[in-house]
């Protein structure tokens, strides 16, 4: 598709919304009384959303298939995760398979972000992938997107280059903003 508009696909743990970290290992909210928002997602989504770009959120959510969560709860956190970001829950897709199922939407697999790239009538080249882990930069290369690392220091391995690193979500779209700071770029954290 030409002159497509450009697309971010966020994935969600980690980026939008805060991982759960224990061990050096980062885990997904496992009910709504653990979900809570990266404290930069709001002004993320807003940002690229007046800017004109596309936004979608792809999500492994293993944990189902695991026995760990149901696809219910999966659901009910996206929908606060869109509420408090001021998405449809059309933006997003999610993968409830583990590595046993062959499956091509369980990143790094590229059919989430192919399939929301479809959703948002967007070209895949045209799409940045910003995560957290190693999947989410494998899925961009083999959907052909560019790849933005954000490195929370987690105790596992790192994602195979190309990637561009930063350390949060606010840096995440300076960078695909072009080098704009956002207001709340200076903010210590917490
Ligand atoms: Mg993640
Ligand atoms: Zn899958």
């Amino acid at each position: 598709m030409s002159g497509s508009r450009p697309a971010v696909l966020f994935d969600r743990d980690g980026v939008l919304v805060r991982a759960l970290v224990r061990d050096g290992r980062p885990y997904p909210p496992r009910s709504l009384p653990e979900l809570r928002l990266d404290e930069d997602a709001p002004d993320a989504v807003r940002r690229l959303t007046e800017a004109g770009w596309g936004v979608a959120v792809v999500t492994n959510q293993p944990d189902v298939p695991r026995g760990l969560m149901t696809e219910e709860t999966v659901h009910r956190i996206n929908g606060a995760v869109a509420d408090g970001l001021g998405l449809s829950t059309r933006s997003f897709f999610t993968c409830f398979h583990d590595d046993d199922s062959g499956c091509a939407c369980r990143k790094p697999g590229p059919g989430l972000l192919v399939e929301a790239a479809r959703g948002l009538g967007a070209d895949l080249a045209h799409c940045t992938v910003v995560g957290d882990r190693w999947r989410d930069i494998g899925a961009a290369h083999r959907a052909g997107c560019r790849a933005v690392w954000i490195d929370r220091g987690y105790r596992e391995r790192a994602p195979r280059p190309p990637y561009e690193r930063v350390t949060s979500t606010a840096a995440a779209v300076d960078l695909i903003l072009g080098g704009q700071p956002s207001a709340a770029a200076g903010r210590m954290p917490r």
